[in-house]
C-alpha cells in the first residue's frame, strides 16, 4: 500500500468537488471586534469577520480578558491532571456551580469542549442505560452523532423538528424500554429551532429522557442567556441540558447540567470526562466572569436581536437569497461548493469580508451557502459594506439561485 498516495488521492478528490477546506490565518484584535489582520504569505490584511461564533464578542470583553489575566497569574497555566487527579481546582468548582444555578439545576459538569461534551454523555448514558433507545434528530450535530454511535444501542432518527415523526417512532417501540430523545434548539446551519415543549411532552407521555444540546443558544436566549428552553418555559422539563463555553461566552469549553445524580454518574462512568485533563483554570475563570455577566446583564442580547433583524432586512431589501431563520443565524443560499468558494474568495481578497463557505457535509449538498453571524460589534456601515459586496459578488458570478 502506497499510504503517501493514499492520503493525497483523497484530498485530490475534495478538491474536484470543490469543497476542499482552506484555513483563514486571522489575528484578532482584543478591542477592536469584529476587525481581525488577515495573514496570507508576507501579506497582511485587515479584514472585517462576519462567520465569528463569539457571537457576542464577549471573547474580547473587558471582563473575560482580566479574569483570565488574573487567574494566570495567581494559578498558573495549565490544571495540572485530570479532574480526578489534581486537576480540580476552585475555579471549576465555581463555574460549575455557576453553570448549575444559571440551568437552575442541582449540578454542572464541565469538559474540555462542546463536542466531547456530547460524545461522553450521550454515549455514556446510552452503553449504560439497559435496552436504551436513543431518538436523535436526523440534523444533530457531529458530537452528538458521535456519541450515539459510540453507544452501542440501538438508535432511531426522526425527521428534523418533526414532532409527529418523532411521536410515531415513540408509539412504535417497547414501552417499558428506556428512551432518550436528543435534540439542539438553534440548528446553527438553517437557524431553526426546535418545538422544545412538544417533544418534552412526547417524553413525558413515552417515559423518554430529554438530552437538549443548547450550543448555539446559551448565553444568547432567555432573561439570562440559560437558553432557548429557558426562553420558552420549558427549561424544567429538560433531562440533561449540554452547552458549551466556546461560543456567545467566548472562552472554550463545554458542560452538562443536570440533576446530582445524572451529573455524578457521568463523572464518575464517562471516559470522555475522567481521561483527560482538566481545562486550564484561567480558562474556567474567563468563563465564569462571561456566564456571570451575561447572566446580570441584557444589553448585548438586545442589542444583539436589533443587528440581526437590520442585518436580515438590509439582505432582503437587496434581493439577496437570505434563508428564513428564526434565529441569529444568517444564511445566504449560494447552492453550489465551487461557486460558494469563489464567492468567499473574492468576498475575503477584493472587499476585505470573510465569510467561511459553507459546503457538504456541514450542510446538504444543492444548498451550499454563506452563514453570517452578525453581533452586537457590528455597525450600520459594516451592514452596507456587506451588503453592497454581496450584491457585486453575485453579479460577478452570475450567481442566481432563489430560496
Ligand atoms: C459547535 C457545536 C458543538 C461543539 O461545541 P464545541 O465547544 O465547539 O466543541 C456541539 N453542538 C453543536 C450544535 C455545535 O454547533
Amino acid at each position: 500500500m502506497d499510504y503517501q498516495q493514499f492520503f493525497s488521492d483523497r484530498i485530490a478528490d475534495l478538491k474536484a468537488e470543490g469543497r476542499y477546506r482552506v484555513f483563514a490565518d486571522l489575528e484578532r484584535q482584543a478591542g477592536r471586534f469584529p476587525r481581525a489582520i488577515r495573514h496570507a504569505g508576507s501579506a497582511a490584511d485587515p479584514v472585517t469577520v462576519w462567520c465569528s461564533n463569539d457571537y457576542l464578542g464577549m471573547g474580547q470583553h473587558d471582563v473575560v480578558r482580566s479574569a483570565m489575566r488574573t487567574a494566570i497569574d495567581e494559578v498558573g497555566a495549565g490544571a495540572g491532571g485530570t479532574r480526578n487527579i489534581s486537576g480540580t481546582t476552585h475555579r471549576h468548582v465555581l463555574l460549575e456551580e455557576e453553570l448549575a444555578d444559571l440551568h437552575e439545576r442541582e449540578a454542572a459538569l464541565l469538559f474540555t469542549s462542546g463536542y466531547v461534551a456530547n460524545e461522553a454523555t450521550l454515549s455514556t448514558i446510552g452503553r449504560h442505560l439497559p435496552g436504551c433507545i436513543l431518538f436523535s434528530d436526523e440534523a444533530n450535530h457531529a458530537s452528538m452523532i458521535a456519541g450515539v454511535r459510540h453507544a452501542m444501542t440501538e438508535k432511531c432518527i426522526f425527521r428534523h423538528n418533526d414532532r409527529d415523526d418523532l411521536e410515531q417512532r415513540l408509539r412504535a417501540a417497547d414501552p417499558d424500554r428506556p428512551k432518550v430523545i436528543a435534540f439542539e434548539s438553534v440548528y446553527s446551519m438553517d437557524g431553526d429551532i426546535a418545538p422544545i415543549g412538544a417533544f418534552c411532552e412526547l417524553a413525558a407521555k413515552y417515559g423518554a429522557m430529554t438530552y437538549l444540546d443548547e450550543v448555539h443558544a446559551v448565553g444568547m436566549y432567555g432573561p439570562r442567556g440559560a437558553g432557548v428552553a429557558a426562553r420558552d418555559g420549558v427549561m424544567h422539563d429538560i433531562t440533561v441540558i449540554q452547552g458549551t463555553l466556546a461560543k456567545a461566552f467566548g472562552v472554550v469549553g463545554g458542560y452538562i447540567a443536570a440533576s446530582a445524580s445524572a451529573v455524578d454518574f457521568i463523572r464518575s462512568y464517562a471516559p470522555g470526562f475522567i481521561f483527560t485533563t482538566a481545562l486550564p483554570p484561567a480558562v474556567a475563570a474567563g468563563a465564569l466572569a462571561s456566564v456571570r455577566h451575561l447572566k446580570a446583564s441584557d444589553a448585548e442580547r438586545r442589542l444583539h436581536r436589533e443587528r440581526v433583524a437590520a442585518l436580515k432586512r438590509a439582505l432582503a431589501d437587496s434581493g439577496l437569497p437570505v434563508m428564513p431563520s428564526e434565529s441569529h443565524i444568517v444564511p445566504v443560499l449560494v447552492g453550489d461548493p465551487v461557486v460558494c468558494k469563489r464567492a468567499t474568495d473574492l468576498l475575503l481578497d477584493r472587499y476585505k469580508i470573510y465569510v467561511q463557505p459553507i459546503n457538504y457535509p456541514t450542510v446538504p449538498r444543492g444548498t451550499e451557502r454563506l452563514r453570517l453571524t452578525p453581533t452586537p460589534l457590528h455597525s450600520d456601515a459594516d451592514i452596507a459594506a456587506l451588503v453592497s459586496a454581496l450584491q457585486a459578488v453575485w453579479k460577478e458570478l452570475s450567481i442566481s439561485v432563489s430560496i
